[in-house]
């Protein structure tokens, strides 16, 4: 097939932007040039609101009918931290022994590159028109709070009338080659903090106070005692993890009058988010036996439990990684949560990019045979669905 753009150079240009969360670096302008170049309509946008950074996002269409395939991606990384620990600068992109250094190679400058080289080899190949719409949907904010990147990203083209029929989202996904793994979902996140509150006293007089910290301790461990959930088909089981104690005393003398433990939860497809603070709420209750007095504050969370459903777009991205690659995915949902949690509400999205293995470490890399089948896969999955 005739190649017009090559996913190493293209990476390479894309890492060289210093496009730390927020800042574009002049990493969305390259893309904006590459895409109306191939006859893509290309639009940027600023969203910003109160108390956060404004943050650059671009939208890219070449097409107006169904059906609709939407690429997304990132284009901010996160912090080089120490430069001088970096064998090859982190935004030098250089090559070296068959791998491309620097900070985003994987996360996810080097997916977008691949997203972008099958694109236009694939617009190249069919006459300048794919037989439906291609999209491109590129945040700057991804790595940071994430507000001010894809949620406004897909309420704004959901305004404008844009109807996406799938995406794929080029976030790292494989475990060691390119097409071990996809992500078909995500685990749902959401923290909490439990509070007991006691009576403040003298230390020496404890029979005059009521130590909090006793009865939070008894919670904490009945919460950890038991767990959540055993696992879904698709799914680890559930998991609760206490991630601060805090009583906030600075002398030695006094029995304080309050205790708070902070936790998270990552939880599976067996509970949403109301199910699951009932069960918690409900555990905290039966240990507490209302000899003590507690509470629990939960934090808002946009980070509910998804799961893409098997059907022919799934069956289609698994048969052209299983052509190009020569190998079957397994069909993961582990890890952080990503921006698929805000894309799986306007359309079915799989997730599918580099190996993850290096992201966000010093010396973040990925060969470039990744991102030359990378992008043979990408440009095979095109193929077939406008096939
Ligand atoms: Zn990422």
């Amino acid at each position: 097939m005739r190649q017009v753009a090559d996913p190493v150079t293209i990476a390479r240009d894309l890492v060289r932007c210093r496009s730390v969360t927020p800042a574009e670096g002049g990493a969305l302008g390259m893309i904006e040039t590459l895409l109306s170049g191939a006859g893509f309509t290309v639009e940027r946008m600023t969203f910003a609101q109160p108390g956060t950074a404004p943050v650059e996002n671009l939208y890219a269409r070449l097409g107006r009918r169904a059906p609709h395939l939407v690429f997304a991606g990132h284009t901010d990384v996160v912090p080089p931290g120490d430069e001088a620990r970096w064998t090859h600068p982190p935004f030098a992109g250089e090559v070296a022994d068959g791998l491309l250094f620097g900070r985003g190679a994987v996360d996810m400058k080097g997916g977008i590159a691949c997203a972008l080289a099958a694109a236009l080899d694939h617009v190249a190949a069919h006459g300048g028109k794919p037989a439906g719409s291609l999209s491109f949907l590129i945040t700057g904010d991804e790595e940071g709070v994430a507000v001010n990147g894809t949620t406004k990203l897909l309420q704004w083209a959901a305004e404008r009338g844009e109807r996406f029929d799938h995406c794929i989202l080029g976030e790292p996904s494989g475990a060691a080659q390119v097409g071990d793994q996809i992500k078909v979902g995500r685990r749902g996140s959401l923290n909490g903090t439990l509070t007991v509150t006691g009576r403040q006293g003298h230390v020496a007089y404890p029979q005059l106070a009521e130590n909090p910290i006793r009865a939070l301790t008894a919670l904490m461990t009945a919460l950890m005692a038991e767990p959540l959930d055993q696992g879904s088909a698709h799914f680890e089981p559930s998991n609760l993890e206490f991630t601060s104690v805090d009583v906030g005393n600075p002398v030695v003398n006094l029995i304080p009058g309050e205790a708070h433990a902070r936790f998270n939860i990552r939880f599976n497809d067996c509970h949403n988010q109301a199910s699951l603070k009932s069960l918690v709420e409900t555990r905290v209750q039966a240990a507490a036996r209302a000899q003590a007095r507690w509470r629990i504050d939960w934090e808002p969370s946009n980070a509910d439990v998804f799961l893409a459903q098997p059907g022919t777009f799934l069956d289609l991205v698994v048969g052209a990684i299983a052509e190009i690659a020569g190998r079957t995915p397994k069909l993961s949902t582990t890890g952080g949560t990503s921006d698929a949690r805000f894309i799986k509400n306007y359309c079915p999205v799989l997730e599918f990019g580099l190996v993850g293995r290096t992201m966000h470490q010093t010396d973040e890399c990925t060969t470039v045979a990744d991102l030359v089948t990378l992008t043979a896969v990408y440009r095979r999955i095109l193929e077939r669905y406008f096939g």
